[in-house]
């Protein structure tokens, strides 16, 4: 049972995070959203879920690139809640260029939102869950923390480095009850892919259709898009007691995509 206790899902704002933070809301977790948008959708989101679900949500503008941000976050968690009992790290961005056109300003912005705000969520919210002896981290990789496509560098570095802090994070806290394990989804038709979409299809001058069905879902055996529905009850069942013995897992859901 998760209900009572408190999570915080990173970029929550938008996609795959705010279907997350909805799914724990609706289980009677209390839960801390972050993500950027514009303000009264943000609050509305935030508000629509207190009513919804009787539980505490609370909004962290916390920029993912910077440590203290991401620290000041983690404290008022804690002193709102009493407690992080479940930290989902999902906020995330993507830029595509060939490594030697890649803009070095993208390279860091992909490394620190994608990787290391990670370490430091993870960094903050442990000392609290070891001295309760129960924990449930749970970063959103990628099929990209397991293979590569051209013109992801930063990405790819970013969500294979996701999976091994998950793995020696996992190893560290294993006997404390707490577990770390990474979730790499396929495709998912979120803003974060939208932008992908609209971006193929004017370098390949090919209608939205196509670009979905030729190029981006040419990864994905099943041809369909992972959906959220599929996500959240991962997510759940990754913080579900049930789940005590998964630890340090890179879990795929992606079709079939890394099956190949
Ligand atoms: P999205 O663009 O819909 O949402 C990203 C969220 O991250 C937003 O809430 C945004 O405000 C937030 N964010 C971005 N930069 C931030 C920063 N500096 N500080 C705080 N928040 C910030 O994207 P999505 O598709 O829902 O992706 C969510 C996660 O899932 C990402 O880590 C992404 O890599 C991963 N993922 C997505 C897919 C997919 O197909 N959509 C597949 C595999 C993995």
């Amino acid at each position: 049972m998760i209900k009572g206790k408190s999570v915080i899902v990173t970029g929550s704002t938008s996609g795959i995070g705010q279907a997350i933070a909805t799914a724990f809301a609706s289980a009677g977790c209390h839960v801390m959203l972050n993500g950027f948008g514009d303000p009264a959708g943000i609050e509305s989101f935030r508000a629509g879920l207190e009513k919804d679900h009787g539980v505490q949500v609370l909004y962290s503008a916390a920029d993912m690139s910077r440590a203290d941000e991401i620290e000041a976050m983690v404290k008022d968690a804690e002193t709102a809640f009493g407690r992080v009992d479940i930290l989902v790290n999902n906020a995330g961005i993507q830029y595509v260029a060939p490594v030697d056109e890649f803009p070095t300003e993208k390279w860091d912005a992909i490394i620190s939102i994608n990787l290391s705000s990670a370490f430091h969520t993870i960094h903050s919210v442990l000392p609290g869950m070891k001295k309760r002896g129960w924990g449930r981290i749970i970063n959103i990789a990628s099929a990209h923390g397991l293979v590569a496509s051209p013109f992801k560098s930063a990405y790819v570095a970013a969500k294979h480095g996701v999976i091994g802090l998950t793995k020696v994070v996992a190893l560290e806290v294993a006997e404390q009850g707490i577990t770390c394990n990474a979730i790499c989804p396929g495709y998912v038709k979120t803003p974060l892919v939208e932008g992908q979409i609209n971006d193929q299809a004017k370098v390949h001058d090919m209608s939205h259709d196509e670009v979905i069905r030729n190029i981006i879902l040419a990864a994905q055996p099943t041809k369909k898009f992972v959906t959220f529905e599929e996500l959240n009850a991962l997510a759940l069942f990754l913080a579900d007691e049930h789940a005590a013995s998964i630890n340090g897992a890179a879990i795929s859901i992606d079709g079939g995509w890394t099956a190949k």
